[in-house]
């Protein structure tokens, strides 16, 4: 995907009462301003300056075209003068792309020597942007707002993560998850609406047999496979004993196929993520380890065990996330760290945890696994490096979709796991280790979720905003109480008719 593909375009608010000289300069400030902010690297999308808005029929016809252009991904609008909000009603009320309403102006200081009333009328975006706010509000409608000067970095910042979360939801409108086989047995939070998920996201989420999947393994020569192996060579370390023939050479072999093989069935079905279950393997040799993590890495999506809203999730966070460093990872909390002081989660899953997110160079092992009844599977093997992270997941509650994210920091792993063959992450969440686990299964939480150290909870924030989800935080202010209190009156307002 290329940022530079989506347009966002700029509604700059008037109306003809200022006459053609203010209209005049309301325009070519707003020129100005979208040429400065195209140039800002922190804004990854176009900025398309529309004209400025100035009657209801103006208005609506402005808002019909953006709901019909393919690449226009979201509107930011801005109210250089008052423009009277009745004027928007129906506009707003036909729109089906995200706002951002910024309420900046176009100078930052006043002039105090000058200042006249003349330039009142003209910079007056601190009441004009009260009326705009207000229609917002009236109709139900719940844009981003980001106050502030248009030249701050911390103003473009916030308009760069709505930005991306735009992004993600315009993709998401037009991606695929393919689901080869179904969800585990009994396994209750990977299961969900799939119509209910197109309706809301957008993602079209079906099944093929994994037996489309094998014919394709099988009809992947061993050229191939090694040209990809070459890659691998360039890219990670290979354990010594994958560097001549062999049985552990022949597994890596086997997961280059099921890669290449994966990877053309995704292209072919125009698909953005994918996931497996390691109870449906007919005619593949191995489960897919190696090759889900290097599809990540390609940024596909990807979840185990058929839980397709992960997989989406992670999808939505790869596109958000395309460009920043610090990578995302489909992930897993697996054990915990009771030390009094040291208390920590290690995330792992059986093998499929993306390299985007290791604090070095990546290896390539072959190891037994003992789910699957298959062949030795072939997988990277890493840590996650230190830092600032998030984990979000989206569970279906039956009348609505939750997403909860909860802010954790990285530690680096200390000792060595000799004996743990698999790529990990260890990280304490806020505000705590338990109070964090309290809150997350108070708010119905998966074992699965996104991990990323690129993004923040303002990305996942805008993105759940956009979707119309209930979002939950959990994070340095979180109290466990408090939360089951919040979600109980939450569940009173989602059940709204
Ligand atoms: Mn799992």
């Amino acid at each position: 995907m290329n940022y530079r593909d989506l347009e966002i375009w700029f509604i700059v608010g008037s109306q003809d009462l200022y006459g053609n000289e203010t209209l005049k300069q309301v325009a070519e400030h707003a020129r100005i301003m979208a040429e400065e902010l195209n140039k800002d690297d922190l804004l990854p999308c176009r900025i398309v300056l529309k004209d400025v808005a100035k009657s209801p029929a103006g208005i609506t016809k402005l808002f019909g075209e953006a709901n019909t252009a393919e690449s226009c991904a979201g509107i930011i609008t801005w109210m250089h003068t008052f423009s009277p909000s009745k004027m928007w009603i129906t506009g707003l009320n036909s729109n089906r792309k995200p706002i951002l309403h910024l309420h900046t102006q176009f100078n930052q200081d006043i002039p105090w020597a000058g200042i006249d009333m003349d330039f009142m009328n003209l910079n007056q975006s601190a009441h004009g942007d009260r009326e705009h706010g207000h229609i917002y509000a009236r109709l139900g409608l719940s844009p981003k707002v980001v106050a502030g000067f248009w030249q701050d970095a911390a103003v473009r910042r916030r308009i760069g993560v709505w930005m991306r979360a735009a992004a993600a939801r315009h993709d998401g409108m037009r991606s695929v998850v393919l689901r080869l086989g179904d969800n585990m047995r009994e396994v209750a939070v990977t299961e969900g609406d799939k119509v209910e998920a197109q309706i809301q996201f957008g993602w079209q989420v079906n099944t093929w047999g994994i037996g489309d999947l094998a014919q394709l393994y099988q009809e992947v020569s061993d050229v191939q496979a090694e040209a990809r192996i070459k890659e691998y060579e360039g890219r990670y370390e290979l354990a010594p004993e994958l560097r001549q023939a062999g049985p552990g050479r022949k597994a890596m072999l086997e997961q280059a196929k099921i890669e290449i093989a994966l990877k053309g069935m995704l292209e072919r079905e125009g698909a953005g993520a994918f996931t497996t279950t390691f109870q449906d393997l007919h005619g593949l040799p191995q489960l897919p380890g190696l090759a889900c993590q290097t599809l990540m890495e390609q940024g596909y999506g990807f979840a185990g065990e058929g839980d397709w809203k992960q997989a989406m999730l992670v999808r939505a966070a790869k596109v958000m996330a395309q460009g920043l460093s610090g990578g995302v990872s489909f992930m897993e909390d697996y054990t915990y760290h009771f030390e009094p002081g040291k208390e920590a989660a290690l995330g792992a899953h059986m093998l499929e945890v993306c390299p985007s997110i290791a604090v070095s160079k990546p290896r390539i092992e072959v190891h037994p696994l003992g789910i699957g009844n298959k062949a030795d599977p072939a997988r990277l093997v890493f840590d996650a490096a230190a830092g600032p992270a998030v984990l979000a997941t989206i569970i279906d509650l039956g009348d609505r979709f939750r997403m909860i994210v909860n802010e954790v920091e990285a530690v680096k792993i200390e000792q060595p796991m000799p004996k743990l063959p698999v790529a990990r992450a260890l990280w304490k969440p806020l505000p705590n280790l338990y109070e964090a686990a309290e809150s997350w299964i108070i708010a119905g939480g998966t074992h699965h979720s996104v991990y990323s150290a690129a993004l923040g909870i303002e990305h996942f924030r805008d993105w759940a905003e956009m979707m119309g989800i209930e979002f939950v935080h959990i994070g340095r202010d979180t109290r466990p109480a408090r939360l089951r209190d919040e979600l109980r009156w939450a569940g009173a307002y989602w059940s709204r008719p």
